[in-house]
């Protein structure tokens, strides 16, 4: 049997605030089945907080009625995410009186609050899982959906599997696809890769040699997409083993909740080529969508995927210069990485199925 994914469509017929996103949240919520499951839990909800000037992360107004939905149901809730504290959330909004609950980084203010599990694929062989998300009772993987790098596409798989464990599983998770291969006779030295760097886990040595400090690294290629001559590079492409690494990842996580408590809701607004992590905001690549919900991570992944589409596309998401490839999924055009492959591993392991049922709440 095909699997329920509930959808708010942005299409409205009337001037009332009853055809609108939020609104049309809210009764998502009420045919979600969420009341009964919330009741008596401390849910985590996790989230992306976003970073710099981004701006384009699940507005305020979407998190508020999530949280105010889970208390009137008698649950108890906090926003989380990875570097909370470093990414400042207040200023895009993101304060416990604007929403409710408080917003809490989940591997805790040090980052070392997590429970190894050991894994063995390839190269990768620990999930440390955040603190926070394994003492929770439940969890609602709240994602904003948009393109990613080195994931193709970031949904509810990238928001577990890159959000709710620590800088060395996701550089283990990284590290199938290889390492970072530079280029002295490319390079410029405009120093792009080095302001890119999150971690600053880059930088150039005395001999203006490019030199990576791994520690630090995750592997998260800022530096290989922001460089304008190709000097970056990975020295593999090995694509596959990395969302397969992902898929591991996010079932190890969702292994540490009792069956049926976990929910996903992916909001579809907004959608621009590169992950909120890089702390800006380009233009969006489509119209937005609206809101997707389900309890089969497959399934809504699989459904918000179809509703991007290539036709869809408003050029100046792109950036001026690039040319799409032409083939398959519009991610895959921008970031050369078949989205569907994600899918393909998470059913693998056994997270859902690609057959699904949309039902349009209106
Ligand atoms: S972004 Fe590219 S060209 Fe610029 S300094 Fe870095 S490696 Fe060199
Ligand atoms: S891959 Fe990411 S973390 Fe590593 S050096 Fe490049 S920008 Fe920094």
């Amino acid at each position: 049997m095909a699997a329920k994914v509930l959808f708010a469509p942005m299409a409205y017929s009337r001037y009332e605030a009853s055809q609108t996103l939020p609104e049309k949240f809210t009764r998502i919520l009420q045919k979600s089945g969420l009341a009964e499951k919330v009741n008596g839990k401390t849910v985590a909800i996790k989230m992306h907080v976003g970073d710099g000037v981004n701006y384009s992360t699940i507005p305020p107004v979407f998190v508020r009625k999530l949280v105010d939905f889970i208390k009137s149901n008698k649950g108890d809730c906090f926003i989380t995410d990875h570097y909370v504290y470093r990414r400042h959330p207040e200023r895009r909004g993101y304060t416990e009186s604007n929403l409710g609950c408080p917003v809490l980084d989940n591997c805790g203010y040090f980052g070392k609050y997590y429970y190894t599990k050991e894994v063995d694929f390839k190269s990768f062989k620990h999930v440390d899982i955040a603190g926070l998300i394994h003492d929770a009772d439940m969890m609602i993987d709240f994602s904003h959906v948009k393109g990613h790098g080195s994931c193709g596409y970031g949904g509810a798989c990238k928001n577990i599997a890159m959000g709710c464990v620590t800088d060395r599983t996701r550089r283990e998770i990284h590290g199938l696809e290889g390492g970072l291969v530079w280029s002295k006779d490319k390079c410029t030295y405009c120093e792009k890769c080095i302001n890119s760097c999150n971690h600053n886990a880059n930088s150039f040595d005395e001999e203006d040699n490019y030199m990576v400090n791994y520690h630090n690294c995750t592997l998260c290629q800022h530096c290989v997409k922001i460089c304008p001559v190709n000097a970056i590079t990975l020295d593999s492409h090995n694509y596959t083993d990395f969302q397969m690494g992902m898929a591991i990842c996010t079932k190890t996580v969702l292994d540490t909740f009792e069956p049926g408590s976990v929910y996903y809701i992916n909001v579809l607004t907004a959608i621009t080529a590169i992950c909120d992590c890089w702390g800006l905001t380009t233009p969006a690549l489509v119209p937005d969508i609206g809101i997707m919900a389900s309890d089969d991570m497959v399934a809504i992944e699989r459904a918000s995927l179809d509703a991007i589409k290539v036709e869809d596309l408003i050029p100046v998401g792109v950036p001026q210069g690039w040319e799409l490839t032409g083939e398959g999924h519009l991610f895959q055009q921008l970031h050369g990485k078949d989205p569907y492959i994600q899918l393909e591993a998470l059913e693998k392991v056994g997270l859902g199925s690609q057959d699904y049922e949309l039902i349009t709440i209106k």
